[in-house]
């Protein structure tokens, strides 16, 4: 990359060709209704750059019913039909790249080095990988058969991956869609409508609806829909798990976390800082896996605060179109007033918090850090900040340091640093987490199973337990999850 910012003059005219959006329903664009619209917001300017519309319930209705009605017809395809589809989407995705990667940067503030070099080119690695699933799948997994028209809502601080990641599974198994993106960012979901048009995936396969949480309440509840898969905040997952019980719908639930990242004294110390950059300052810690709770062990911890306190300074707050930007901005002014919110209480309850240097001002920036002093059961120790900072404490010994692991309510993910691996995988047996890295951190591949335990949620992604979550056997419905305890 040089340091010019990335030309986002295809991705503005794209974006001046319309007043606004409607629903993606069999295969077509409904029409806009500005009485319902949703104005959607570059977090890093403050700009209002598109408009949405809030699905009613007659729009719901017709996407639940387009979904329904080409179920037939996309089991009819077989295998090799669908993985055909999936083909066509990931090379599609693969070739609009750069589009996608700076709409997903103006959208959401996240780094154009992020959504170019990690966001984009997974969400075309999920394609290609679901392709081969879908093909497979007879082989694989015999007699079972999809689950039926599945509802998917998704967050705003992935939103092109976690569409893939909820999508090419779901299509894979021969399952339609009916997907609702997070309102403050549906605009890759939206250009992926043009592009399931382009290939000329039949009608109904993928329908998206815009709105706000009233939208996903309305269609996760919908009497249509045959699962659910929900990932978002804890507090979401909870009342979609009680508005869906008895309702007989299957239901995944991919939520927050507040994960370990626990440096013995072994680790190589470099390797362990950079681990802290990609664990808390990658997409602005807006990361539900983010490594949070930095635990180091005494004999390392002075020398490694002083090699992190190094580290942030060189960081790069700014625009996120430029290609030098480390730290773009927080998706929303609400999600940074949270942010210092929590700072605000932390700082109240004794805690001292070291930041990065003034951030630029006209849009959603957030000076990146991390915490020192934080009591173990104080907030910012407990609660899911979702921003670029960290807590740091030190422990004594391998036990105490699995103690504070577990010490949340959480269990979606850890990473363990250390030189000597008996210590690490003594420790990664031990600490209660859906995933668990190794002298890594923030490592995704399709092939892998991704979720949590506790309030984290329940379900996977991701490999062939992800496959499963979208396939049941004949007459049975043992596999629904409808909310009973
Ligand atoms: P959120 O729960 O507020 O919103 C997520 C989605 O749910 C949005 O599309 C929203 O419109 C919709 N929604 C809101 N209320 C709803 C309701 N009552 N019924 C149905 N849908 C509803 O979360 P957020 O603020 O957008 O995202 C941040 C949270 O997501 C964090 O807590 C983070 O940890 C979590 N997250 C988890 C994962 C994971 O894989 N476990 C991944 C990304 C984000």
């Amino acid at each position: 990359y040089g340091p010019a910012p990335e030309d986002a003059s295809a991705v503005r005219g794209w974006l001046a060709a319309r007043d606004g959006w409607g629903q993606f329903i069999d295969g077509a664009f409904t029409a806009h209704d500005p009485a319902r619209a949703i104005a959607v917001e570059n977090p890093a300017t403050g700009e209002v750059i598109a408009a949405v519309t809030a699905a009613d319930a007659a729009e719901l209705d017709r996407a639940v019913a387009a979904a329904t009605r080409a179920l037939p017809g996309w089991q009819a395809l077989g295998p090799t039909g669908r993985a055909r589809f999936l083909y066509a989407l990931a090379r599609a995705v693969q070739k609009r790249e750069r589009f996608l990667s700076v709409l997903e940067t103006i959208d959401n503030g996240k780094p154009i080095r992020e959504s170019r070099d990690i966001d984009i080119p997974l969400v075309a690695r999920h394609f290609y990988h679901h392709a081969g699933w879908a093909a497979a799948l007879p082989a694989m997994f015999p007699g079972m058969e999809p689950v039926g028209v599945c509802a998917q809502v998704i967050p705003w601080n992935f939103p092109l991956l976690m569409l893939a990641w909820k999508v090419a599974p779901a299509l894979a198994a021969g399952n339609t869609v009916v997907l609702k993106p997070a309102e403050q960012t549906p605009l890759t979901a939206l250009a992926f409508a043009e592009i399931c048009a382009e290939i000329g995936l039949p009608a109904g396969v993928l329908n998206i609806v815009t709105g706000a949480g009233e939208t996903g309440a309305a269609l996760v509840s919908h009497p249509g829909i045959a699962k659910v898969a929900f990932t978002g905040s804890t507090e979401v997952g909870r009342a979609i798990r009680r508005a869906t019980a008895g309702q007989g719908k299957s239901l995944t639930l991919e939520l927050g976390g507040k994960s370990p990242f626990i440096v013995f004294a072994s680790a190589d110390l470099d390797a362990a800082v950079e681990g802290v950059v990609d664990g808390i300052w990658f997409n602005g810690g807006q990361v539900c896996c983010a490594g949070s709770r930095l635990l180091v062990q005494e004999p390392l911890a002075e020398r490694f605060q002083a090699r992190l306190a190094a580290r942030l300074a060189g960081l790069r707050v700014g625009d996120p179109l430029d290609k030098s930007t480390d730290i773009g901005a927080i998706v929303s002014a609400e999600q940074l007033s949270r942010i210092n919110g929590l700072l605000n209480i932390g700082r109240a309850e004794g805690a001292v918090i070291h930041q990065s240097g003034p951030v630029p001002e006209g849009g959603h920036f957030c000076a990146p850090g991390f915490v020192t002093g934080a009591a173990t059961a104080s907030t910012l120790q407990t609660v899911e900040i979702f921003g670029p900072i960290a807590t740091l404490t030190t422990f004594r010994t391998p036990d105490e340091a699995v103690e504070l692991a577990n010490n949340t309510a959480y269990g979606l993910a850890a990473s363990i640093w250390a030189q000597d691996i008996d210590t690490a995988m003594d420790a990664a047996a031990k600490v209660k987490a859906g995933v668990v890295w190794i002298n890594g951190t923030n490592l995704f591949d399709a092939a892998a199973p991704f979720g949590g335990m506790r309030e984290s949620g329940f379900g996977r992604e991701g490999g062939a337990e992800g496959m499963l979550a979208y396939l049941r056997r004949p007459g049975a419905d043992d596999v629904a999850d409808d909310g009973a305890e």
